[in-house]
């Protein structure tokens, strides 16, 4: 017994060993596999799930099938067979029936092996993908299997579908070659135990199958009911690692950092508070409250502020950043673009003007005399704010006593970015990040894990809700009448154009078409347009920007440049052209430059006929909802976790395997509920099986290296 533990910790798992030798493999496959699909060991072919699960003990009708059905099985026999096609379109034809009608089978490869193995008249089973070709039903490359095979082969209804890559297919690895190799897996497995991934208490408690029966299951389920528990496992298990993770890093940080104590609110909180040029919404109080008590707690504040465009968020941020004045310490604001750090200067000095405070501003444009001014400044304590980008985080930037941080836009900063503001000071300065991005929160739970959340869910009220219309470009004599009347009536307008890099050069004609167009349609001096985008040089879009601000120039033809940092109450409508090829988090960021002012503003989205499934939900969320988190949600299901805008940057892995982040919510939930209890009775996971988790931490960390050397 202590014999065999010993070698079992000694010798590598069965899971470790290469694919390679898995009987029916091979070196030549096994290299297949990993280039493709990055299965190199036994492990990795075992947490290589079927995309999905097809009912096989349903047998169609011939007559029943459409080209709808993703997956048909049917019994019949083979009535004829020859190969049609000149040299280079050859195939091999069959036609098949099954007495309620006939359905073709066709092959563009490996005609001789079907020739050579099916018999006429005889039964098979077929399985395939039908599709329509010139009006008829066809399946391509049907799988062909006897009867008797096929009886003996399945013992569960279920088949399980690999996804496979041509290359693999080319290779003739096939979604059954994978079913054939894992069972053979599983044959090897019998006698083998697999270490336990989960403690006990989890197992018991939600009565969860045992890793290995939750791996066979989803392989190749028993029963649905079986295959939920095994799913269930599986997601849970790599949620509540992503959780152990995040939350472990928050209690660290709350555990070891200590955070300056800003005890009271002072002169400078409160005389802004007493001259405040508006009364703050609910959500906003709310909020500063949250914060306030973080900053009295003697822990280091690190929350997350998320709140949809045109929420407020300034004004709480600049709140923040007064009490951190008022305890005696500096504030700085980080924002992603220069753009965006100039028009929080504005506003910011704008607010503070009639308070005694030295704000200023650091780009990576600021001119050297004025570097050194800021240097010499914020070294004495001088200066009280500093608003910029990026180059705030530079190691020649050294503050005197930097006590709270606001991080704007926080989606394009990473993590590490972060940990760098708090190497600022000996004690880390609170962080404030804010996000104009909602994001779900399935995704903050585990991109911010380690955040704290405040959500400003209201807007300042005398609001009006924008006014989103989809409109066909067919219409577009009705678009320009609108926009006449719409200027008649004092407004400004914006039109947008996407510009993406694989088709710049064409979308430059576009810009410029919709810009000539527009001029002949509203020529000056009658009417002004301004034309924004990435090419003009700094003080060109600046100028154009100020025209525009101004309320000199009616019209702003322009790419997203405008997307952040634009702030004009007056411009009242948002024409997106060619809205389909847009994200949804993009034009809803588009959408909220308008909506700023008194007056009812318009989003108008212009898009062709043709526009593809996705873009038609994308344009429907837009016309049926304001709320960004709806649209966050809708963009998470359309996009999956890890194209969300920003996520990349974030550094986490957010493809899980199994888990689905716009699915898998509730299970979310619950695993960071457990992460949390269990690390808040066993910080250090020594107690009970507990070690188990941190085994099994230090092994998925291990497999990120791996991971991060390979690729
Ligand atoms: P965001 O959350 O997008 O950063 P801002 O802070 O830029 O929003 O605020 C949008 C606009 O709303 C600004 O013009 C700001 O002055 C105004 N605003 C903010 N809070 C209120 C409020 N409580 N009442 C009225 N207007 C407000
Ligand atoms: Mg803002």
């Amino acid at each position: 017994m202590y014999f065999c533990l010993f070698l079992h910790l000694l010798m590598p798992h069965y899971l470790d060993q290469d694919i390679q030798f898995v009987p029916g493999v091979g070196q030549k496959r096994a290299e297949i596999l990993f280039a493709e699909i990055q299965v190199r060991t036994v492990r990795d072919m075992l947490y290589y799930f079927p995309y999905k699960y097809v009912d096989r003990s349903k047998f169609y009708a011939i007559r029943e099938l459409t080209s709808e059905m993703p997956y048909i099985q049917v019994r019949a026999k083979f009535v004829q067979m020859q190969t049609v096609g000149e040299k280079f379109s050859q195939r091999l034809r069959a036609v098949v029936t099954d007495g309620t009608g006939y359905l073709e089978l066709v092959w563009f490869q490996g005609a001789k092996w079907v020739k050579d193995t099916i018999k006429l008249n005889k039964e098979y089973i077929i399985f395939g993908k039908p599709t329509e070709f010139n009006g008829k039903l066809n399946v391509v490359h049907p799988e062909i299997e006897e009867l008797e095979k096929f009886d003996a082969r399945i013992s569960t209804s279920f088949n399980s579908l690999y996804n496979t890559t041509d290359k693999m297919k080319k290779a003739n690895i096939s979604s059954r070659t994978l079913q054939t190799i894992v069972k053979a897996i599983f044959d090897n497995l019998r006698n083998i135990p697999l270490p336990e991934t989960l403690t006990s208490a989890i197992i018991t408690r939600f009565h969860m199958p045992g890793l290995k029966d939750a791996l066979r299951e989803i392989h190749s389920p028993e029963s649905s009911e079986r295959l939920q528990k095994a799913e269930f496992r599986l997601k849970f298990e790599e949620l509540f690692y992503s959780q152990i993770k995040v939350v472990r890093q928050k209690m660290l940080v709350n555990r070891t950092s200590n955070g300056h104590v800003f005890a009271t609110v002072g002169n400078h909180f409160n005389t802004f508070y007493q001259n405040r040029p508006f009364e703050l919404t609910g959500a906003q109080k709310r909020v500063i409250r949250e914060i306030r008590q973080d900053m009295g707690s003697g822990r280091q504040m690190n929350r997350l502020l998320q709140g949809d465009v045109g929420s407020g968020k300034t004004l709480v941020a600049l709140m923040t950043m007064l009490i951190a004045l008022d305890n005696g310490f500096q504030a700085c604001i980080m924002a992603p673009t220069e753009i965006l750090a100039s028009q929080h200067f504005e506003t910011i000095t704008g607010l503070v003007k009639d308070l005694d405070i030295n704000v200023r501003l650091l780009t990576g444009s600021t001119k050297k005399r004025q570097r050194d001014i800021i240097s010499e400044e914020l070294k004495t304590g001088k200066l009280n704010i500093l608003i910029g980008t990026h180059a705030l985080i530079e190691n020649n930037v050294v503050f005197a006593n930097l006590g709270m941080c606001v991080i704007d836009e926080q989606h394009r900063f990473g993590v590490a970015q972060r940990a760098r503001l708090w190497e600022k000071n000996n004690i880390p300065p609170h962080v404030l990040v804010m996000t104009a991005t909602p994001i779900p929160r399935t995704l903050a739970m585990t991109i911010y894990g380690d955040l704290d959340v405040s959500v400003i869910d209201e807007l300042p009220p005398g609001r009006k809700a924008v006014k989103t219309i989809h409109m066909y470009d067919t219409k577009r004599a009705n678009l320009y009448k609108f926009i006449h009347d719409e200027i008649a009536k004092g407004r400004q307008i914006y039109i947008v154009y996407p510009l993406i890099k694989e088709s710049e050069t064409l979308d430059y004609k576009n810009l410029n078409d919709g810009y000539q167009t527009i001029t002949k349609l509203f020529p000056f001096p009658q009417y002004r347009t301004v034309m924004v985008h990435g090419k003009l040089k700094n003080d060109e879009k600046d100028a154009a920007m100020a025209e525009f601000a101004g309320g000199k120039a009616h019209i702003m033809v322009a790419t997203t440049v405008i997307e952040v940092g634009v702030n004009v109450p007056n411009a009242s409508v948002m024409i997106i052209e060619s809205a389909e090829r847009f994200g949804l988090s993009q034009l809803h960021q588009l959408r909220g430059r308008v909506g700023r002012g008194a007056e009812q503003s318009f989003c108008i989205l212009v898009t062709g006929f043709k526009i593809s499934e996705d873009s038609r939900i994308r344009l429907n969320a837009m016309t049926s909802t304001n709320d960004g988190f709806e649209i966050s949600e809708t963009d998470l299901k359309l996009r999956g976790p890890g194209d969300l805008e920003g996520t990349q940057q974030s550094g986490l892995p957010l493809s899980f395997k199994i888990a689905n982040l716009a699915k898998d919510g509730q299970i979310l939930q619950v695993a960071r509920d457990v992460a949390t209890e269990i690390l808040e009775f066993d910080p250090d996971l020594e107690k009970l099986d507990n070690p188990i988790i941190s085994r099994n931490l230090q092994f998925l960390a291990a497999q990120q290296t791996n991971w991060g050397n390979i690729s």
